[in-house]
Formats: C-alpha cells, sequence, structure tokens
C-alpha cells in the first residue's frame, strides 16, 4: 500500500498491525484499577480483525501506573520504587489483557524489551524472531519496555517510540497510536478554536513538526503529540503508515473504521520497500558469502540462504552484520544481514541443517541469511 492510497484503503488493506496503548485508556484514573470493560471492547475489536486475516501487536504502557497504586507509592516514585512498581504492575497489567482476550481463546503473550534488543542489529534479530514465532502461534504479543531494569540512559524514554521501533522490527504496515487528542491540529485547539484538524499527512514538512507544540505536561504516561509525530516519523522512515486518534471510547479500532477522526501519515513507501532500500543503500558489507548455482538460484527465486549452498567466506563479521552474496562467477547476488557470524558460516558451510547441529552442538537459526534480511541486486 502506498501514498496514493486513502486513509480508509491503508486500514482495510493493513495486514500487520501494532496498537499503541498509553497508562491513561488502560487504568482509570480514579480507581486505579485497569478498565476491564474498555479492554474488553478493544479485544473484541482486535478479534475481529484477527478472524479478518490481520496480524496484530499490541504496545502496552500502564506497568508502572498499576504498581504505583498496589503499592501505594505518590505520583512520582523514586527511580528504584518505578522500577519495582513496573515488576509489580506487570503482572497486573498482564492479567488485564489475558482476561480480555480469554473469552475470545486469544494467548496474550508478554515481551518485554530494553532499547538494546531494537537499537543493536544482534540483539534484533533474537527479538524478531520470537515475535514472529508468537505471531505463527496465533498469540498477540503484549509488549512493554522492561522498566524493571531500565534506567533514564537505556531507556526508548516512551512507548510511542518503542511501538515505532517494534512496528520498524516487525514490518508492520500500519501502526496505530490511541491518544486522548484525534490527531493533529494546525495549532493547539484549546487555546486557537479556529485551529483545524489534520486529516492526512503525506509529507513530513517543519510544518508538521511544529504541530507537536511545546513538550507536553507529564501526566500518567509520557507521551504527548511529540513523542507521537517522533515514533511516526521512525515508522515512516520503515514504510510504515501511522494513525494518532482518540481512544478513550469503547471499540476503538471499530470507531476509527467508521470514521472517527484520526491523523493518518502515509509515508510513499511500503515497509517491504523501505526495508530493501536500506539493505541495499545504508549498509556497509564486512563480508561475502560465496554460494554456489543452486542457492544463487534459489535466493533468486525468494528463498532464504541457508548454510548448505555457501561455498566460501570472505572477511571478518559478526551476527547481525551485512555481508554481500555472490555466485561462483562473482556476480552479486544481494545484500543481507548475516545471522551467523564468519567462523560459524565458516564451520556450517555447505552442511544441510541436520549436519548444523552435530558440527556447532546446538541448533542455531536455520537460515544463514532469512529472505526479509536480503535484497537482491538488480
Ligand atoms: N512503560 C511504562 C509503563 O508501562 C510507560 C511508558 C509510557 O507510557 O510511555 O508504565
Amino acid at each position: 500500500m502506498s501514498a496514493t492510497s486513502t486513509p480508509h484503503a491503508m486500514l482495510a488493506s493493513a495486514r500487520r498491525v501494532v496498537v499503541k496503548i498509553g497508562s491513561s485508556l488502560i487504568v482509570d484514573p480514579d480507581s486505579g484499577a485497569p478498565r476491564a470493560e474498555w479492554l474488553a471492547s478493544l479485544a473484541t475489536d482486535i478479534s475481529r480483525w484477527r478472524d479478518a486475516g490481520r496480524q496484530v501487536l499490541v504496545v502496552s504502557s500502564g506497568a508502572v501506573a498499576l504498581g504505583r497504586r498496589a503499592l501505594g507509592l505518590s505520583k512520582s516514585p523514586a527511580l528504584e520504587e518505578k522500577q519495582a512498581a513496573a515488576a509489580i504492575g506487570q503482572t497486573l497489567l498482564m492479567g488485564a489483557w489475558g482476561h480480555a482476550f480469554a473469552p475470545f481463546g486469544i494467548l496474550a503473550a508478554q515481551a518485554l524489551l530494553t532499547l538494546d534488543d531494537t537499537e543493536t542489529r544482534r540483539r534484533w534479530l533474537n527479538a524478531r524472531a520470537t515475535l514472529e514465532t508468537l505471531l505463527s502461534f496465533s498469540a498477540v504479543p503484549v509488549i512493554n519496555e522492561n522498566d524493571t531494569v531500565a534506567t533514564a540512559e537505556i531507556r526508548y524514554g516512551d512507548n510511542d517510540r518503542l511501538a515505532a521501533r517494534v512496528s520498524q522490527m516487525v514490518a508492520a504496515d500500519l501502526l496505530l497510536l490511541l491518544s486522548d487528542v484525534d490527531g493533529l491540529y494546525t495549532a493547539d485547539p484549546r487555546k486557537f478554536p479556529d485551529a483545524c484538524h489534520v486529516p492526512e499527512i503525506r509529507a513530513l514538512t517543519p510544518e508538521i513538526e511544529a504541530m507537536a507544540g511545546a513538550p507536553d505536561a507529564k501526566g500518567m504516561g509520557s507521551g504527548g503529540m511529540r513523542t507521537k509525530i517522533e515514533a511516526a516519523r521512525i515508522a515512516w522512515g520503515a514504510g510504515c503508515a501511522t494513525a494518532i486518534f482518540r481512544g478513550e471510547a469503547f471499540n476503538p479500532l471499530k470507531g476509527l473504521e467508521s470514521g472517527a477522526p484520526a491523523s493518518f501519515f502515509l509515508p510513499p513507501e511500503t515497509p517491504h520497500g523501505a526495508r530493501r532500500q536500506w539493505l541495499k543503500g545504508g549498509l556497509n558489507p564486512l563480508g561475502v558469502l560465496v554460494v554456489d548455482e543452486g542457492a544463487a538460484r534459489a535466493l533468486r527465486g525468494g528463498a532464504s540462504l541457508l548454510a548448505v549452498g555457501i561455498i566460501g567466506v570472505e572477511g571478518s563479521f559478526g551476527r547481525g552484520d551485512a555481508v554481500a552474496v555472490r555466485d561462483s562467477a562473482g556476480t552479486l547476488v544481494g545484500k543481507g544481514i548475516s545471522a551467523w557470524s564468519a567462523d560459524h558460516c565458516r564451520a556450517i558451510m555447505g552442511r544441510k541443517s541436520d549436519e548444523v547441529e552435530r558440527v556447532l552442538g546446538y541448533r542455531g537459526r536455520p537460515a544463514i541469511i532469512h529472505r526479509d534480511d536480503l535484497a537482491l541486486a538488480d
């Protein structure tokens, strides 16, 4: 789906969607308990989307807010108290999600990420493999930052950014940021009554940035409009569309489909195209994998690279580094990210998958380069 599509078409065609929910939607401000009925209504929407063949990942805040209440802490706890609150609140949060999904037979899967899991390619490969496996089991990953070990220097800082990184990692085509406003306005609508709502964004201009306004005062969560636009920008670079809209009402996803006001960021690229461009342009190969004819043909046909097809390894690279793939005549087949180091590639090249385990003593990732991590040469 490209920028030529309308928000409605984008919404109807999205296959993999990341839904980000902030603390203020999950936690009732008066009681401090999870908003169970609202969660049930959201789970109904998610279940319906899954029945329609869509994959859904949730990025959920609320651990700190729920834990703080359970511990009777103040609104601004010390760092260690906040980490302790997150440890306690996270189980309460997952309890609420599990409860909401249970009537639909959906398994909620807790996935706690730290900044390194999306910023270091080696770890990124691991986190992505786990999320992909969860999706293949039809579970709904419910992702949060691992606040119990995160400190200021090593934090995403807010779940809007985390959700954008997750969207990028799993090549989602749509990121939904459920908010307490219905998207972007040309000016702050609380101060300027004639401010106009912006329903579609097809270029990230300075005017759009300016609409983020000043950093928000911190409420229950930490994301304001600024962090939402920043998240939309990260998703944009990955070819993923973003919608910002009001989430408080019951069945928020149905509301969006029925035309509730929203701001849609519609990038020109698809996730696949953006990733291909990144692989082709942005990466400096640290080595070469030479492949036999059969493997070269299979790769050109869209397959992943297996150890059995490798006949030579050049250079020194680690897991997660970029490598060039050439055939035995020296022709470039493509460029990709190796899931194995050069030393490991040398040890297992030419081996069938069952032999790989015998050579290494453990079962590693089956592909040396996963097909999603390979950009074929033109
Ligand atoms: N990860 C935090 C929590 O679960 C919230 C961060 C945010 O809302 O941006 O409480």
